[in-house]
């Protein structure tokens, strides 16, 4: 199959929507006190009514967007007006021996007076098309209300004898000179799909033509791709039923398939000429037609409107789930997330003991753990003092003496009282009246290491190899003692 995108309903049926809901909202504004709101909502659903009313009356062809679907195989779609009748059954015969299937718009007079035709156009597997309740040109093109009227009558009887409502409309007589672009545009609005033909056979230009002019006219008509032709099966088309055969068998010999037509199958409409009906269309009126065209729709929505609803929901609800679906997932991160956050620092002093550093001392940069010095140094059992007026503080480690200064972000570290050397620690920082300092630097310049840490989803641990005190002898050599004598 070839498929030829042209448009869709369902941008027509999204308009109702947007037309509804507007509508709708500016109802529900008007129930409150913002009245400019309202006003606001409702002219601008008004508006674009009027916008759709003028290009309409200037005789713009709105036409709402479809799929269609290309056969691959040249195709002819007979289709048979005005029955059925007591001539439908012959016609039905020949299809059935022919294996061919057809399009039967019917009237809904005549399905009243033939239902057992009607329900064996159906049960052949025929497709049956609206061809308004009468016939009547005068009545049916004097005003669309009427015409929409007989439409709707004869899909009642339709409904009522074979259960269908046919979406499939043809104008007595054909839309040319007939319809204009309200007229198209309303039908489409209710959710019809018009089809006019491109081959007449002629079997109506008068009555009783003959069964060879019938045959020479269709032989003389184009071969286009896909031929919609009009023949009649009402009461006096004998001759119709007479060259049906002939007619199949050309087109089947010219490689033809036969079709019944669907909502699929791009419909043949003639463009619009300037209607022979004198006939005028107030903004008002057209609402009015509009209200009930759209309400049509909405409560007697096609097939494939049925299966775009359905479609949609199917996506809101894949939608709804996949929200769901990460909203948990957020859920769960965020509280493994706190847990994590919420882990104790363990820390192992090699050869001494483990003290641990509560989730609220410290915080994990990118793996790197920073805390307040006062806290690490008080823990490692050294002390801090803060000297307001330099901005610094000075720290105390066993015979170690480091003075932060923090407006320099610089550390000068002394042992025993004699300054050893400086360090620039940019990281250094200042929150809530604390410094800050990363546990790594600082123990490198306390001359230890970080020999082992583990950052992982349950623990967070870290081990330190401290470098052993000093102790200045009398005699002026270093005797090495370690932080563990000091308790850790
Ligand atoms: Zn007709």
């Amino acid at each position: 199959m070839r498929l030829q995108l042209q448009s869709s309903k369902i941008n027509k049926v999204r308009f109702h929507f947007i037309m509804v809901a507007c509508l709708l909202v500016s109802l529900c504004v008007g129930m409150l006190p913002a009245r400019a709101a309202e006003s606001g909502e409702a002219q601008a659903a008004g508006q674009a009514v009027q916008d759709v009313y003028q290009q309409l009356q200037a005789g713009k062809r709105l036409r709402p967007e479809s799929t269609y679907v290309t056969p691959e195989q040249p195709t002819v779609y007979l289709t048979f007006d005005d029955g059925p009748s007591k001539l439908t059954n012959q016609v039905l015969d020949i299809l059935d021996k022919e294996d061919v299937k057809a399009t039967f718009f019917v009237l809904g007079e005549q399905a009243k007076s033939h239902p057992n035709e009607l329900k064996r156009i159906v049960k052949d597997g025929h497709a049956i098309g609206n061809h308004t309740y009468n016939h009547v040109y005068k009545e049916l093109y004097s005003d669309f209300q009427t015409f929409w009227m007989q439409i709707s009558r004869t899909e009642d009887m339709i409904d009522d004898i074979v259960g269908i409502r046919p979406q499939l409309v043809r104008a007595p007589g054909g839309t040319a000179t007939n319809f204009d672009a309200n007229y198209y545009y309303l039908m489409e609005q209710a959710g019809y799909i018009v089809h006019d033909w491109n081959v007449d056979s002629g079997d109506s230009k008068r009555a009783n033509v003959p069964v060879n002019e019938i045959w020479q006219t269709v032989k003389a008509s184009p071969l286009e791709h896909e031929i919609n032709i009009l023949f009649h099966d009402g009461t006096g088309h004998d001759s119709s039923v007479e060259v049906l055969p002939k007619v199949i068998s050309y087109y089947k010999q010219l490689g033809y398939a036969f079709a019944p037509l669907t909502d699929k199958v791009k419909p043949k409409q003639f463009s619009i000429t300037k209607p022979k009906w004198s006939r005028t269309m107030s903004l008002k009126h057209f609402q009015d037609l509009l209200g009930q065209t759209q309400a049509y729709a909405t409560a007697h929505p096609s097939a494939a409107e049925i299966a775009r609803r359905e479609a949609e929901q199917l996506l809101a609800q894949k939608a709804k789930a996949e929200a769901e679906e990460k909203a948990i997932a957020k859920q769960k991160a965020e509280a493994e997330a706190a847990r994590q956050a919420a882990l104790p620092l363990q820390v192992h002093v090699q050869g001494g003991g483990t003290f641990s550093i509560e989730s609220s001392h410290y915080q994990l940069q990118a793996n790197r753990i920073e805390l307040p010095l006062r806290y690490l140094i008080e823990k490692m059992g050294g002390s801090v003092e803060w000297q307001p007026d330099t901005r610094s503080a000075v720290a105390h480690y066993g015979i170690y003496d480091m003075d932060y200064d923090l407006t320099n972000r610089s550390i000068h570290l002394f042992t025993l009282g004699r300054p050893v050397a400086s360090y620039y620690l940019a990281d250094m920082t200042m929150q809530n009246s604390q410094i800050i300092v990363p546990l790594r630097k600082t123990i490198d310049l306390l001359g230890g290491r970080v020999t082992d840490a583990v950052m992982d989803a349950n623990s967070r641990e870290v081990s330190l190899a401290l470098r052993p005190f000093f102790y200045w002898k009398e005699n002026n050599s270093l005797v090495p003692t370690t932080l563990f004598a000091m308790g850790y």
